[in-house]
């Protein structure tokens, strides 16, 4: 149950919490999202916690759709903002220069991965993602003179026209569609690297076959690892392939980071557990420490459109940089990008042991502390269609290892690739604890996805006070996005508290 908060909680709060959220139905659009299924009322915030206008308190692993990588209201963000609105400097600048500006640039680019950081440029953008993704477009169709896009399924890239045709429910002749490697609804119906192997070569015949219909693209864009598309990490090996795929085809790989970067996935940037260097990244949410900010980095070489090619009024916003500055710092000072991966870890195991009891949770996986748990039906039937003779035939007999035939695991859930030492693995292996992983021990034949059951888990989990995203390509994955800084404790909070919404969502769907 949600804890009450220490002041007794009053029928006058109570009055107000519910009148706010009368009124916000009344009036805010249809098109509204997060408050439709989280219908609380925050007032205060500190760290993991936010406290409702009706006294209750929750555990928040949305943090902000993942930008809050220090929490609600860090000591050092607040110190950063206060700073600056002390020292009588301007909020509102455009793009000029500043000293504010200066520092957030300087300290940006230490933590760039190298091969970019030595030579890159930046271009502040509106202070959306989605702006930021339309720049980097607009960069690589300047820069090649081309116009055609690659652009993966299921991806995400935000709401404006051209971020919206690459990402995956769009429908667009100037954008090609590759199949991202998954395992657990791999299209190819086997998972693991086979899958991953299948899904490069797709790309590559894709690019080489004159008659594939899809002309010599200005770049290709991808996340590292898909967040709203259900926290699939894209395996090592498959990075390193579309880097040498596009980098022998002189086309732009532009890596999309909104969601993935600042420590979330177990390293500063998420492109660093495959060891590439993308020619554009695009960055966003926590860059910002809280507040709006959204940028493009990219290799000088591409920094050829004219002057005001990708204008806009809000790009200069000096609280932002400042409270952006302090993150990145405190992030990289405090080793926190290893912190998320290796309690990433350990969250996924334990997720994965619950999961062995619950043949309601169809996968589990996750890059750090960016944790998805997908829900499906148990009792429904193989959405594929593929045979596991078909799948024995093309995998060679077993998928990573695992025999063809089985469906859901029998024994202690723990994949095969989280035996292998992170530390050992180097930055340029995928395979450790703190790297991407898949849940490589389930089946290549998901289960139906069950977005009902998953919508029941995130009431559930919201009536015992804890905060959690659905995504997915179905809805269907409850997606945990917790700050950096929580403590272990935290973490056992958060799952006991999840671990009990299981069963309770479960209980009367498959009772
Ligand atoms: N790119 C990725 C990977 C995202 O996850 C998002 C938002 O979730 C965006 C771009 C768009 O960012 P924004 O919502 O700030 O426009």
């Amino acid at each position: 149950m949600t804890e009450p908060a220490p002041a007794a909680v009053s029928a006058a709060h109570s009055a107000a919490h519910e009148g706010i959220l009368r009124r916000q139905s009344a009036r805010e659009s249809a098109a509204r999202t997060y408050a439709r299924a989280l219908p609380i009322v925050p007032v205060r915030a500190r760290g993991l916690t936010i406290e409702g206008a009706d006294g209750q308190r929750y555990l928040d692993c949305l943090s902000g759709a993942g930008t809050l990588a220090l929490g609600h209201n860090h000591p050092v963000v607040l110190e950063a903002i206060r700073k600056v609105l002390d020292s009588g400097a301007p909020l509102h600048v455009l793009d000029l220069a500043t000293p504010v500006k200066d520092a957030f640039t300087t300290e940006l680019f230490r933590t760039l991965p190298r091969g970019l950081a030595d030579r890159a440029r930046i271009q502040f953008c509106g202070p959306a993602g989605t702006d930021a993704v339309e720049a980097a477009l607009k960069l690589v169709r300047t820069a090649t003179g081309r116009d055609g896009m690659l652009a993966f399924t299921g991806a995400y890239h935000g709401m404006t026209a051209g971020a919206l045709e690459a990402s995956g429910g769009a429908q667009d002749v100037r954008v090609a569609r590759l199949p991202y490697p998954q395992d657990y609804r791999c299209p190819f119906g086997i998972g693991g690297a086979d899958g991953a192997e299948l899904a490069a070569r797709w790309t590559e015949s894709l690019l080489d076959d004159p008659k594939s219909g899809v002309p010599h693209p200005a770049g290709m864009i991808l996340e590292p690892v898909q967040g709203e598309g259900g926290v699939i990490p894209a395996p090592a090996d498959w990075l390193r392939r579309m880097r040498e795929i596009t980098a022998a085809r002189s086309i732009p790989l532009i890596a999309d980071e909104v969601q993935t970067g600042v420590g979330r996935t177990g390293t500063f940037w998420a492109v660093e557990h495959s060891g590439i260097v993308p020619d554009v990244m695009v960055l966003s949410k926590a860059i910002g420490g809280s507040l709006p900010l959204a940028v493009v980095v990219y290799r000088d070489d591409l920094d050829v459109w004219p002057p005001g090619a990708h204008a806009g009024t809000f790009r200069g916003n000096q609280l932002a940089m400042a409270a952006g500055s302090a993150t990145l710092a405190y992030v990289r000072e405090n080793g926190l990008a290893e912190r998320a991966g290796v309690l990433g870890a350990r969250m996924l195991a334990q997720l994965r042991s619950l999961a062995a009891g619950h043949p309601c949770v169809g996968d589990v996986r996750g890059s750090g502390l960016m944790i998805g748990v997908e829900l499906v039906d148990p009792g429904g039937a193989d959405q594929l269609g593929i045979s596991d003779g078909l799948s024995a035939a093309i995998s060679g007999g077993t998928s990573s290892g695992v025999p063809a035939e089985r469906h859901l695991p029998a024994g202690p859930a723990v994949p095969a690739e989280s035996a292998v030492p992170a530390k050992s693995a180097g930055p340029s292996e995928s395979a450790g604890s703190t790297g991407p992983v898949s849940f490589l021990g389930r089946s290549p034949r998901p289960l139906p996805p069950a977005p009902e059951l998953a919508a029941a888990v995130q009431r559930e989990c919201l009536s015992r006070g804890l905060i959690v995203e659905l995504g997915g390509r179905h809805s269907s994955v409850v997606r945990l996005l917790p700050p950096l800084t929580i403590t272990d404790e935290q973490a056992t909070a958060i799952l006991d508290r999840l671990a009990e919404a299981i069963s309770a969502a479960a209980r009367p769907h498959y009772a």
